[in-house]
């Protein structure tokens, strides 16, 4: 459910998911949203982990699932960006119990089936256990999303909206969610910059998280993720800064897109050539297109490319090239040569 002040409605929904012993996952986002929810819920609150970090940390996962088992939860509740859900999925993934998620910023992971997971090297898997079995979204938490967060998480969910409307074997529900998700990103992301407490710009950019998201689970993620969960694995980049960054230059560079879905995205950003049409919405709401800003060491530009052409998948025109990749990262290291160009 969307809508202003539906917080209050999470008790309802529990019970009616049968949960009377709910482990809450959730810290610091959305202004003590998470201290309100845990008043909420009353007695159905049987434990709460408020420590979550980006990535999903193995050893989080273990400690979480070890709460959850210790309070006897039959429940868990998420509130927070896509680092609380993701831990609450995790859990979800170990002990079978149904998630409840209040999503805090435009990540959509509550819309998938993927989880990850950081050990050595962060591991992704899908698993029908780790979608979430009902989603709350109240815009009224997301106004204190600082505008830098803001910002790259809406690219977060554009580069979902990208995967699913320019998928190569494309599907016609995903293509309509992606569609309209990216119409909804433009139109709604300057208008939430400027005005932070706009809460019909912030439920518009939470409907395309979670459309742009269900998008994604039907066609799965291809090279841009992948590339993101690289850095994501090697130096804990931040995932939505690392869409922001890339999703430009995998746009431009993967040929396995589908020409179709990019042409219908370039209309929906009203350009004439989609790569132009998100560099143009990029350089607006003031994100870098470059991953050096990141922290990503240029020395390790050939060890990153080598990971990920091991990690596209197999059918890939692309697969084991590594050189390829170098290349594409040695742009995106740079940045947006043609961002100076205009258009
Ligand atoms: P996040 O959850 O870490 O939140 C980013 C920052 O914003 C944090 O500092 C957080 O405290 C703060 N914040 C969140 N909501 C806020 C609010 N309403 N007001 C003020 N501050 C707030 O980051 P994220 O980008 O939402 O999620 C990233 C994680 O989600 C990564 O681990 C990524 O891999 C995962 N992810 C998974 C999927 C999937 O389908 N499985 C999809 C997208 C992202």
């Amino acid at each position: 459910m969307l809508g202003a002040g539906s917080l209050a409605r999470v008790p309802d929904e529990l019970d009616r998911l049968g949960c009377r012993r709910v482990l809450l996952v959730g810290g610091g986002s959305g202004g003590g949203a998470a201290d309100r929810l845990a008043g909420l819920l009353g007695d159905r609150l049987a434990g709460r982990v408020a420590r979550v970090v980006q990535h999903v940390p193995a050893d989080l996962v273990a400690a979480a699932t070890a709460e959850a088992r210790d309070v006897d939860a039959d429940g868990l509740c998420s509130l927070g960006g896509g680092s609380a859900t993701g831990l609450a999925k995790a859990v979800a993934v170990d002990l079978g119990l149904p998630i409840l998620a209040v999503p805090t910023t435009y990540s959509g992971s509550e819309a998938t089936d993927v989880y990850g997971v950081r050990g050595t090297r962060k591991r992704t898997g899908r698993d029908l256990r780790a979608l979430p079995r009902v989603v709350v979204y109240d815009p009224e938490l997301t106004t204190g999303l600082p505008a830098g967060v803001t910002a790259a998480s809406a690219f977060n969910a554009l580069a979902h909206a990208v995967a699913a409307l320019c998928a190569p074997a494309g599907d016609r529900i995903a293509a309509l969610y992606g569609a309209e998700a990216a119409r909804l990103i433009s139109a709604a992301l300057p208008v939430a910059l400027e005005h932070p407490a706009d809460l019909g710009a912030r439920a518009d950019l939470l409907l395309a998280a979670y459309l742009a998201g269900s998008g994604l689970a039907a066609v799965g993620t291809g090279l841009h993720h992948r590339l993101c969960h690289v850095l994501g694995g090697r130096y804990g980049v931040v995932h939505a800064d690392a869409h922001a960054a890339l999703l430009p230059h995998t746009l431009a560079w993967d040929e396995a897109l589908d020409v179709a879905g990019t042409a219908r995205l370039a209309g929906v950003l009203a350009s004439d050539d989609a790569v132009r049409g998100l560099r143009a919405l990029a350089r607006a709401v003031g994100l870098r297109g470059d991953i050096a800003a990141l922290g990503v060491p240029a020395a390790d530009l050939g060890a990153i490319a080598a990971e990920a052409a091991a990690a596209v998948a197999d059918d890939h025109p692309r697969a084991g090239d590594a050189a390829w990749f170098r290349a594409l990262l040695t742009e995106a290291y740079g940045g947006d040569r043609r961002s100076s160009e205009g258009g």
